[in-house]
Formats: C-alpha cells, structure tokens, sequence
C-alpha cells in the first residue's frame, strides 16, 4: 500500500513538473518573462519614404511587442500588408524599433498601423510625439493585440486612442467560432461583408462598451460563443454590447480599431483581407 502511494505521488510530482515546465517555456516563447525594452536610436528610413517627388502613400507597419507576443499572426500580417503595398502601390517600411516615433519621423507617415503591438512600448518622447501626429490628423489602424493589453502605463492609449479597456479572452477553449454582426453594411470597409460574418476567432471583451464616443461597424453576438474565462461563468459578457470593430476621430486625426485577428489563419482569409485591405485604403483617402 506504501509503495502504492509512493509511486502515485511521483507520478502526480511528474506530471506537476511537466505542466510547469510547459507553462514557462509558453510564457518565455510569447514574451512574457522578459522586461521591456524600449528603444531610444530610430531605424534608418529608407529613401523611397524621405522622397518628396514620390506621391505614393508612405505606411508605417510597426510590430513591436514588450508583452505577449502573437507568433503566428504578428509575421501573416506582416506578409498581408506587404502583399497590399504591392498590389495598391504603396511604400511600406515595417519596423519593430519603436524609436521610430518621433517627429519628423512620423510626419513622412500617411498612415501608421500597429500590428498587434503589446505591452507600453514608447517612452515619454515618442509618446508625445506619437500623440501629436494622431491630434494633427494622423491616420492610425490598430490590430487585435495593440488594444489587447489588460493594463497599460500610458493611460492615454486605452482612454483616449483606443477608447476601451481590454479586460480577458476566453481560455476554456480559447478560439471559438462566433458571430460577428456588421452594424454597418454601407461603410466602405465593411459593405463586402455578409451581415452575420462567422468566424473563429479569440473573443476579446472590454471594461465598457466604447459605443457613445465611436463609429461602432462591428459588434460580437455573445449568444454566439462563450464570453467566459474558463467555465460557464460568461464573465466576460459585456451585457449585450459588445463592439469589436469601430472607428473615431482623436484631435484632427482618425483612429480604426479592429479587435479581430490573433491567428494566422485570419490573415489569409478572403473576407478579413479585403476588411483590412478597405480599412487601409479609407484611412489613405
Ligand atoms: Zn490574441
């Protein structure tokens, strides 16, 4: 009997030591254990963005995660957004220095999207800089994960530039296939979508729903999927309300937010490429 619970307390210790050993190396290869860095030399810039003669729109594509770092979706938009910048004849410089916000950097910008940038990134100087580009008209598409921090430092980007707060995504599973609801069939990019656009996806909820300060487009059924963290809580309704795509002027400038996109798979998709593909082109116009 002694040897018998002996040997079922190793197991248990085994399989103990196997989880932990499995949930660090996750935490490790998303980012998670490591400080923030934050990067204070800017990247050189190419001659095609500095070029004056060169009328074609200048994008910004800047990746840089200090918090969870989505492996998979982070090099499929990256891959998305070249493909545009070919096809729709763009310059595109794509960067995870953050020092590349800065003035005379981001003045060159026609448009500046964060590809599922996490954690508080910029110091005090491109904050400033940053913030002043978007409030004297800068166009900004923020994807998924940038809206995705369950805190930030600068309270400024969740308050102001995203207009909500990240609360959780369902774990238990954590991709379910859900409904979204296109409010607005007419908005350019959003009129190729069907009504009711299903997909799988990682539902993210927010503190409160944004709607009195934004351009809701698209909305989450919650009675598509279960808005819990892990059981039948459905904690992480937000009461019926629930946007995941919207847009809003901050200062002179104009902000598009989509909360849609954590796997690679999103990228490829016909429907989220034309999506993304329109937002781009409206912010552009
Ligand atoms: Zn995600």
């Amino acid at each position: 009997m002694m040897k018998f619970i002996k040997y079922s307390l190793a197991i248990l210790l085994l399989i103990f030591i196997f989880m932990a050993a499995f949930i660090a190396h996750t935490a490790w290869r998303h980012n998670m254990l490591s400080s923030p860095v934050y990067d204070t030399v800017a990247p050189a810039i190419p001659d095609f963005i500095s070029d004056d003669a060169d009328t074609k729109p200048n994008v910004l594509l800047f990746s840089k995660t200090n918090s969870y770092r989505h492996l998979g979706a982070i090099p499929a938009a990256k891959q998305m957004f070249t493909n545009f910048a070919k096809t729709e004849n763009w310059n595109l410089f794509e960067t995870e220095n953050a020092a590349v916000h800065g003035k005379t950097i981001l003045d060159r910008f026609d448009l500046i999207i964060w590809n599922n940038v996490t954690g508080d990134v910029l110091t005090q100087e491109q904050r400033t800089a940053f913030k002043t580009y978007i409030e004297e008209g800068g166009q900004f598409l923020a994807i998924h994960g940038t809206g995705g921090n369950p805190e930030y430092d600068w309270q400024w980007f969740p308050k102001t530039l995203i207009k909500a707060q990240f609360t959780a995504h369902p774990m238990n599973p954590q991709f379910q296939d859900g409904t979204l609801i296109v409010e607005n069939t007419e908005h350019p990019t959003t009129e190729h979508l069907p009504k009711e656009w299903g997909r799988k996806d990682e539902w993210y909820s927010f503190e409160t729903s944004p709607r009195a300060d934004v351009n809701v487009l698209i909305s989450l059924d919650e009675n598509s999927y279960n808005p819990s963290r892990w059981g039948d809580k459905r904690e992480l309704g937000m009461g019926g309300d629930h946007p995941m795509v919207w847009h809003h002027n901050v200062g002179d400038g104009r902000v598009y937010f989509s909360a849609l996109g954590h796997t690679a798979e999103s990228y490829e998709d016909q429907n989220f490429r034309k999506f993304m593909k329109r937002s781009c082109l409206w912010l552009l116009q």
